[in-house]
């Protein structure tokens, strides 16, 4: 995680225009952040733990600074550990995004050599271990360069000397070079939105590539061979991209709102690669949809919708627990990657592995520019629009609705599936401007917010909805979360129904609502309060939330009043709702 953000120009307010371009990558990570800026022929850096103010005055006048906003992984939050941090003569300041995963043998050799260390990060290893490499050195970048060879892990990061050469290096984490419309202007940063109003075109940078400013001119210079290297501008499409929260009083909540305009982007698209991937699966021996955090739900819910229209052998994998089927990929299977930012390092990780054994890649991606992009072959945008809320909710309906619209193909149904896809935009529009839902889930979070545990039962369609709808209450609302399928509940959580004790159960009119049923029966035997989301009430519930019935795409409905429930469940307990604690949004280290 972690944002990096440079820029270079002619403007007398580089430090602004970086704290601004931080401002827009805080999603990244907010447990502190820095801004590094020439001042004559030196460096100041101005850094601070918490996050980044509204505002910020008493920066030095400067055209070319760098800056950085932490997520952290080694090292507490603390200012000290805030990037970015200054060689020891000052020469110069880096700042990274990612785990130096050696950074202790290498720490060591270089204390052994004398070097002495004053954070506790695993960045500082990068700065000394460049200090070392360019006693020896033919110049400045071969010492990044070389440097890089000794670093295990994804790393990448953005340097300032204080002659004025501005420097990042990418090796797994992603960099994004932008062309200002304004002459001479330079931007670099972790994703393109962070400057997208300023750049006319963009580069995105390659694994193993360094890119160099200086004199307001740029270069790419591989990080294996120290040659330069050809690069690809593409024009920026994104410059007009509002952020803003459009009167809604959180960014969650506009999100939430956003839903049934994130499945026309959907069905809107053109529908041939759409038809190719379905095609291709037909004739695939397995499908492997991988993801993480709600991303992980999300594929489960796609690899679900495939075995049950496309009658498909597909299984959903987490990220970070995939590696225990590397080997088993082949060239007939097909990898579906959904994915908000693209960048997700432990799925980037599997599908390294996928492109080495010739597996077929699909992906879902909603940042335009990312590397799981690039590595498909069949690369999907979700095209809803940044989502700026810390926690997923628009992606969410948009991957699952595309995994069922795919799934529909897969079948030979696509027509069907689309206006399956429209009547549910349809309903979803309405079910979110009904006052009565707005009302009776802001009671439900009344009568919830003080819960310690809550648990969630659903089953096919519905049990990544519930698996997702914990995943909301967990990250808003701080409250335990347990989700489950409502057939093992008797398996085990059972012992743990008690009066006092909620559980949300989650209902469509499909073949295997009797068996949810019983499950409800169980709990209420059991004294504890039962939350129905269905179409129809129940004598055994204590609070109904009805939702329609919408045959096929009932599931995707059902994710709103899950996901409202998770949001007035954080404004009531006046938690900090577009960014949770300790979590960042675009997760870029394994
Ligand atoms: N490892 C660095 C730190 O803890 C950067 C973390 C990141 O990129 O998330 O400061």
């Amino acid at each position: 995680m972690c944002g990096i953000f440079g820029y270079f120009g002619k403007k007398e307010n580089a430090g602004e225009i970086v704290f601004h371009g931080l401002r827009r990558l805080d999603y990244r990570g907010y447990d502190s952040w820095g801004i590094g800026m020439l001042d004559g022929d030196s460096i100041v850096v101005t850094k601070q733990a918490g996050k980044i103010p509204q505002t910020i005055t008493s920066l030095p006048t400067s055209s070319i600074a760098i800056g950085h906003t932490r997520w952290a992984t080694h090292g507490g939050v603390t200012k000290n550990n805030a990037h970015p941090h200054f060689a020891t003569d000052h020469s110069f300041i880096l700042a990274q995004n990612g785990i130096v995963e050696n950074y202790q043998s290498l720490k060591q050799k270089l204390q052994k050599k004398g070097y002495a260390f004053s954070t506790e990060t695993d960045t500082e290893v990068i700065v000394r271990l460049i200090e070392d490499k360019n006693k020896r050195a033919n110049n400045f970048i071969d010492a990044v360069r070389t440097a890089f060879h000794d670093l295990t892990g994804r790393n990448t990061i953005v340097l300032l000397t204080k002659d004025g050469t501005v420097i990042g290096a990418r090796n797994g984490s992603p960099l994004v070079l932008g062309i200002g419309k304004s002459k001479g202007e330079l931007f670099l940063s972790s994703d393109i939105l962070s400057f997208a109003p300023y750049v006319e075109k963009t580069v995105v940078l390659e694994n193993q590539q360094i890119v160099e400013i200086t004199n307001n001119k740029f270069r790419i210079i591989s990080i294996n061979t120290g040659k330069q290297e050809k690069y690809r501008t593409e024009k920026n499409t994104i410059s007009n991209t509002r952020v803003d929260k459009d009167g809604f009083d959180h960014f969650m909540l506009k999100e939430i709102y956003e839903s049934p305009f994130v499945i026309e982007q959907i069905y809107n698209q053109d529908a041939r690669m759409l038809k190719q991937l379905a095609l291709k699966i037909k004739h695939a021996k397995h499908v492997y949809a991988i993801g993480s955090g709600t991303a992980g739900a999300a594929a489960a819910q796609i690899a679900y919708y495939l075995r049950i229209y496309g009658s498909m052998h597909a299984v959903s994998l987490i990220g970070a627990e995939a590696s225990d089927y590397y080997h088993l990929f082949t060239k007939d299977d097909v990898i579906i990657a959904p994915s908000q930012s693209g960048e997700t390092a432990d799925v980037l990780e599997a599908l390294e592995h996928a492109r080495s054994k010739k597996t077929k890649i699909a992906s879902l991606v909603n940042m335009p520019g990312s590397m799981i992009t690039r590595m498909s072959d069949y690369p999907f945008m979700s095209m809803a629009g940044p989502e700026i809320c810390v926690m997923s909710t628009k992606i969410f309906v948009s991957q699952i609705a595309w995994g069922y619209l795919l799934a529909k193909t897969v079948q030979g149904n696509y027509s069907e599936g689309k206006r399956n896809l429209q009547s549910l935009a349809r309903v979803m529009s309405d079910y979110l401007h009904s006052k009565n839902v707005l009302t009776q889930i802001k009671s439900l979070a009344d009568r919830l917010k003080q819960s310690k545990h809550i648990f969630l039962l659903g089953k096919a369609q519905n049990l990544q909805i519930v698996k997702e709808g914990m995943v909301k209450l967990v990250e808003g609302s701080y409250i335990h979360a347990h989700a489950l399928p409502a057939g093992d509940l008797k398996h085990y959580a059972i012992t743990l129904m008690e009066p006092g004790v909620s559980v949300i159960v989650v209902i469509s009119n499909d073949e295997v609502k009797e068996d949810v049923l019983n499950a409800v029966n169980e709990v209420n035997a059991r004294g504890a309060s039962v939350i129905g989301i269905s179409p129809a009430n129940h004598e055994r519930f204590t609070f109904h939330l009805q939702v329609s019935d919408l045959g096929e795409t009932s599931a995707i409905l059902t994710i709103l009043p899950l996901q409202l429930l998770a949001y007035y469940l954080a404004v009531a307990l006046g938690n900090n709702v577009d960014k949770p604690r300790n979590i960042a949004k675009s997760v870029t280290v394994k």
